[in-house]
C-alpha cells in the first residue's frame, strides 16, 4: 500500500484511488485487542450456557465473526436485517424487520451484536421486539457507541469503544455498501449519506 496526503494528513491509499478516507479512529490492532476482551468477558459471564448471538446485518457481520471466535463457549448464531424509516444517518426510530431470525428465542440467552449505537433508536426498537419473544435473557454487545448522541437510554452490557460523533466507516460499516472491508475504523470525509 502507498501513502498519500490530503488536508487531514496522511491516508493510506486503499482500493480505488480514494481521498475520502479520513483519519483512523480505531486501528485494526486496537479492535482485535478489545474484541478479545469482550469475548473473554462474555465467556465468563455466560459460563455453562450456550448463548445465541444475534447479528444485525449488514454492519455487524465483521464484528460478529471476530467476536464469536473469541468466545470460548458453544455459541449459536443467527442474523436479522432491519431498515429504518427516515434517512440512513438520521433514524426515525421506527424499524422494519427486513430479514427475521430463523431460530426461536424462547428461553434462549440472547446477545444482540450491533456495529454502532448512534441515537440508539434502532436498537431500542429491536430490543423491545426481541424481548417480546420470551428469551431467558437479552443483552447487547455493540462495537461502537457515539459519545453523547443517544436519544433513548437503555442498558448496553458490552461496549467496545466510545467514539466522538463522526461518521465512521470500515470493519463492517459502510457508505452505500462500500468500505465494509477496511480493516480499521476511519472517519469518512465525504458528505454523509442521506
Ligand atoms: P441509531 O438508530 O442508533 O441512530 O443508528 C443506527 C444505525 O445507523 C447503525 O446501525 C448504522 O447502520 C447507522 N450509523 C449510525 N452511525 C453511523 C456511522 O458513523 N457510520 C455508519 N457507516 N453507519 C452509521
Amino acid at each position: 500500500m502507498t501513502e498519500t496526503v490530503n488536508q487531514h494528513g496522511p491516508v493510506t491509499e486503499w482500493g480505488e484511488k480514494d481521498n475520502l478516507l479520513g483519519p483512523v479512529v480505531v486501528s485494526a490492532e486496537e479492535i482485535a485487542k478489545r474484541v478479545a476482551e469482550l469475548g473473554a468477558a462474555i465467556s465468563s459471564d455466560y459460563a455453562g450456557r450456550a448463548p445465541l448471538l444475534v447479528g444485525v446485518l449488514k454492519g455487524a457481520f465483521v464484528f460478529l465473526a471476530d467476536l464469536a471466535r473469541r468466545i470460548d463457549l458453544p455459541v449459536e448464531m443467527d442474523f436479522m436485517a432491519v431498515s429504518s424509516y427516515g434517512t440512513a444517518t438520521k433514524t426515525s426510530g421506527v424499524v422494519r424487520i427486513v430479514k427475521d431470525l430463523d431460530i426461536d428465542l424462547t428461553e434462549r440467552d440472547v446477545i444482540v451484536v450491533e456495529d454502532i449505537v448512534d441515537s440508539g433508536l434502532t436498537l431500542s426498537y429491536l430490543r423491545k421486539s426481541l424481548l417480546a419473544r420470551s428469551p431467558a435473557s437479552l443483552s447487547i454487545c455493540t462495537l461502537l457507541k457515539k459519545h453523547g448522541q443517544q436519544r433513548v437510554t437503555f442498558q448496553l452490557e458490552y461496549v467496545g469503544f466510545e467514539i466522538p460523533p463522526h461518521f465512521v466507516i470500515g470493519y463492517g460499516l459502510d457508505v452505500a455498501e462500500r468500505y465494509r472491508n477496511l480493516p480499521d475504523l476511519r472517519i469518512y470525509l465525504g458528505s454523509e449519506p442521506e
